[in-house]
């Protein structure tokens, strides 16, 4: 079963590596958006652990739903209310149990997964986060290092994609030929799930 704590270390570890992979998330946001992505994070997720020291959230679904309103009030852009969303309604389907299944947490993201679409219009093969989070709930049944690894290669996968969601759409053809960078956070997130877990 996973407890607050679990959902603390999910954060926490994504915060690490956002800030450890800044640079990078900005200069992939240079070519075909606003050179931003990098240090919306960073910002936003440092935001979410101070929150997250300060209050000590006791259940799952209270972590979560810190932590996304800290990403939808910092985080300049596109991609805070695209998070905040998803960590918001992933915490909400969890409701206020202690401890949920790994199970529950599937079923939970599913439904975050599904309300970032809904917000923000984006469906599978868009070139945008979500090409990296569908793969990793459906991957999510098989453990934490399986969606991992689908939510990596579906990052990888955006580059040859044209963008048809966000800033990069407005390049059209042009946007052809580079990683999203917000699939490429999607990554890291749910990477930060698999560390959290000991994976
Ligand atoms: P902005 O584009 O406002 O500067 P960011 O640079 O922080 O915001 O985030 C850009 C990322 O947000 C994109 O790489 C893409 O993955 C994601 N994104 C943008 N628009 C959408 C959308 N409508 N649906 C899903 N993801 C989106
Ligand atoms: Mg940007
Ligand atoms: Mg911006």
């Amino acid at each position: 079963m996973l407890d607050a704590a679990f959902f603390r270390r999910w954060m926490t570890a994504t915060a690490v590596s956002v800030d450890r992979e800044a640079e990078r998330l900005t200069a992939l946001d240079s070519p075909i958006g606003d050179a931003d992505h990098g240090s919306n994070l960073q910002r936003g997720f440092a935001a979410v652990t101070a929150a997250l020291d300060k209050e000590a959230p006791a259940t799952p679904g209270a972590v979560l739903a810190l932590a996304g309103r800290q990403l939808i009030s910092t985080v300049g852009g596109a991609s805070g209310p695209l998070y905040g969303t998803l960590l918001r309604r992933t915490g909400k389907a969890l409701g206020d149990a202690a401890e949920v299944s790994e199970e529950d947490l599937a079923g939970a993201l599913r439904t975050g997964v599904d309300a970032v679409m809904a917000l923000g219009g984006a469906a599978p093969g868009d070139k945008t986060m979500i090409d990296a989070l569908v793969p990793a709930v459906d991957a999510l049944g098989e453990g934490f290092g399986a969606a991992r690894a689908a939510a990596e290669r579906g990052a990888v996968a955006t580059t040859p994609l044209q963008a048809r969601k966000g800033r990069a759409s407005y390049l059209g053809e042009r946007s052809v030929g580079h990683q999203d960078p917000g699939a490429t956070s999607a990554a890291l997130l749910v990477a930060g799930l698999a560390e959290a877990a000991g994976e």
